[in-house]
C-alpha cells in the first residue's frame, strides 16, 4: 500500500505518513521511527561489520530527535550528546566511549538540564544512511550523520563537555 509522506516532528526528514509504535520519549514521527528500525536492522544483521559506527547510529538518532523536556529525555539527549563528544571530538573508539559514558553518566547524570533543541537538527537524517549502497557507504554516512548532529548541537557543545569532563574518562582513554 502506497502511503504519503510528511516531514519527521524530530529531524524533519520526509517519512511514509504511517500509525505505529513510536518510543516513549524519543521525539520520532512513526515513519521515521520504522525506518529508524530499518537501519539497525541492517546492523545488527551484521554486528561485528558494523559495531564500529552502531553507537554513532544510536547516539545520532536520540539527539536528532530529543522529544520534549522529561526526566527520561534529559537524561537521553545528555548520555547520547555526551557519547557523541566522545567519539567525536576525543576519539574514542566505540567501547571506550560507551564505558566512559556509562561511568560520567553515573556521576553526573544528576547534573544533566534541559538543552533547548537548536532549531535545525543537520541535514543528514535516517535517510541518508537507508539509501547507502553497501556496507562501506552505510558506516561512511553514519560518521557524516553523526558529525552533521553534533554540529548542530553547536550552541551546547561547552555545556556537554562541562559533563564529560566530570567523569573520569581521561584514565580510561589513556588507557588504550
Ligand atoms: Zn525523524
Amino acid at each position: 500500500m502506497e502511503t504519503g509522506l510528511r516531514p519527521c516532528f524530530g529531524c524533519g526528514a520526509p517519512v511514509p505518513d504511517v500509525d505505529g509504535p513510536a518510543h516513549r520519549y524519543i521525539g520520532a514521527s512513526p515513519g521515521c521511527w520504522r525506518l529508524y528500525g530499518e537501519v539497525l536492522a541492517r546492523e545488527y544483521e551484521d554486528y561485528a561489520r558494523f559495531a564500529p559506527v552502531h553507537r554513532l547510529t544510536v547516539d545520532a538518532y536520540a539527539a536528532q530527535h530529543p522529544g520534549t523536556p522529561s526526566p527520561q529525555s534529559i537524561g537521553s539527549v545528555g548520555v547520547h550528546l555526551v557519547r557523541l563528544h566522545l567519539q567525536l571530538e576525543r576519539g574514542l573508539p566505540h567501547d571506550r566511549a560507551n564505558a566512559a559514558m556509562l561511568e560520567i553518566s553515573s556521576r553526573v547524570k544528576v547534573d544533566f538540564v534541559w538543552l533547548d533543541p537548536p532549531a535545525h537538527l543537520g541535514d543528514v537524517t535516517v535517510l541518508d544512511v537507508l539509501d547507502a549502497r553497501g556496507p562501506e557507504e552505510h558506516m561512511a554516512r553514519v560518521r557524516g550523520w553523526a558529525a552533521s548532529v553534533w554540529g548542530a548541537w553547536a550552541p551546547h557543545h561547552e555545556t556537554v563537555r562541562r559533563w564529560a569532563a566530570g567523569g573520569s574518562y581521561p584514565k580510561i582513554a589513556r588507557g588504550r
